[in-house]
């Protein structure tokens, strides 16, 4: 039965890199039935102002799959962030970021191959913070004056909240992650020397979970510590688990270890829905250029069939993806050795390519 997908375009790069995949996961040999929804700045005067109309996120929560493109979120005009939205209104929770070294990719290593989860709800995201001279934030200062807390008068505060149950379903789900996966190792990562009641928390919840689930290697670095070590030695890391923070920091180092955003692909899980998306924007410059590195995109559909328990599709698009890499001619001027380099291809050629190597291997 073909899968029935939200697939969102997006906005800037977006809908070429959306076509691109979306014509490769159509040959991918999995079947796909495509529900194709608008959001983001062009499409929100026809929706009373709103980028994000009921209808798409009502699409998403019936189909529990979407793969979106990137959506530009305008500077200084009011407007909500889709990206935000999406995952405050569906509770994605657990944002997963794959990065691993493909051969014929210009980076440092040729051996890297990790997965960050990050939870993606709390600690010092969760958007509560405090004003420097407002009114709230005196009362709050005068409060932790007299609870033992000394902050200076003149302080801005952000408030870093994490919980036993958000801890717990980032760990279960991790764990539940790497069996899936065929991973070895969950790697649970804190500062929990120095934050006792928030960390140490997370690193306690971390330990319990890891009880229940002996069958998976655990262990635990703290976040300092883990960053030197990942630029030395990251074959040793497996599957990382971070708070909200150390995990938006630590995904892209992690991206830079294995050549950056134009390979980078990501998920976001939550309880009713998980959403598939390239790690970067929408780049607005190169719109309509047929110009843009697809592979990020592709790569997130790859992590879609996965979840949809397609895997041997999933490792046929992987291979051709590996292979187009390896080959180093149809690639996008990213990743050729100067970014003038006449011989890069556009978004379109590299899915050409890609389709022309899977029509090899799909009966
Ligand atoms: P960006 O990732 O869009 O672009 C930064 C630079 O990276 C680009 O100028 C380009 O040189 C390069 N780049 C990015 N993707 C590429 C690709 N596929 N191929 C080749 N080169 C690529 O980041 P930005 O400029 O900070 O953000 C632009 C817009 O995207 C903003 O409005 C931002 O809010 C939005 N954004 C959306 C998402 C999302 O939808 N999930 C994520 C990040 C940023």
């Amino acid at each position: 039965m073909a899968h029935r997908v939200t697939l969102i375009p997006g906005d800037g790069i977006g809908p070429e890199l959306a076509e691109a995949t979306r014509r490769v996961l159509d040959a991918s040999g999995a079947d796909f039935d495509w529900d194709v929804q608008e959001a983001g700045a062009d499409v929100m005067a026809d929706h009373g102002g709103n980028p994000l109309p009921e209808h798409v996120l009502d699409s998403i929560l019936e189909n529990g799959v979407a793969l979106k493109g990137p959506i530009t979120t305008p500077v200084g005009t009011g407007f909500r962030s889709v990206n935000v939205t999406l995952r405050k209104t569906l509770d994605l929770y657990g944002q997963v970021r794959p990065c691993k070294s493909y051969k014929g990719v210009r980076s440092r290593y040729d051996d890297v191959d990790l997965i960050i989860v990050r939870e993606a709800t709390e600690d010092l995201y969760a958007g509560i913070e405090f004003e420097e001279g407002s009114e709230d934030a005196r009362e709050l200062v005068e409060w932790l004056g007299a609870h033992g807390g000394g902050v200076r008068a003149d302080s801005g505060i952000s408030v870093k909240p994490i919980s036993i149950s958000g801890t717990r379903r980032i760990f279960e789900f991790a764990f539940d992650y790497a069996r899936r996966n065929g991973r070895r190792k969950v790697t649970a990562v804190h500062k929990a020397n120095i934050m006792k009641f928030s960390d140490g928390l997370w690193l306690h919840v971390a330990r319990e979970v890891a009880g229940e689930n002996e069958d998976v290697e655990f262990e635990d670095r703290i976040v300092d510590n883990l960053c030197m070590q990942l630029v030395q030695r990251p074959e040793e890391y497996d599957v990382l688990v971070l708070p909200n923070l150390y995990g938006d920091i630590v995904s892209d180092l992690a991206a830079g270890l294995v050549g950056g955003l134009g390979l980078a692909p990501g998920a976001n899980f939550g309880t009713r829905a998980a959403v598939f998306e390239p790690t970067h924007g929408s780049a607005p410059k190169y719109t309509g250029q047929n110009k843009a590195n697809p592979m990020a995109m592709m790569l997130s559909g790859v992590l879609m069939l996965r979840h949809l328990d397609e895997t041997e599709a999933a490792d046929r698009v992987e291979a051709a993806i590996a292979e187009i890499i390896a080959e180093g001619k149809s690639v996008t001027y990213d990743m050729k050795p100067t970014r003038d380099d006449p011989t890069a291809v556009g978004t379109s050629e590299v899915a050409d390519a890609i389709i022309d190597k899977l029509g090899a291997r799909v009966a």
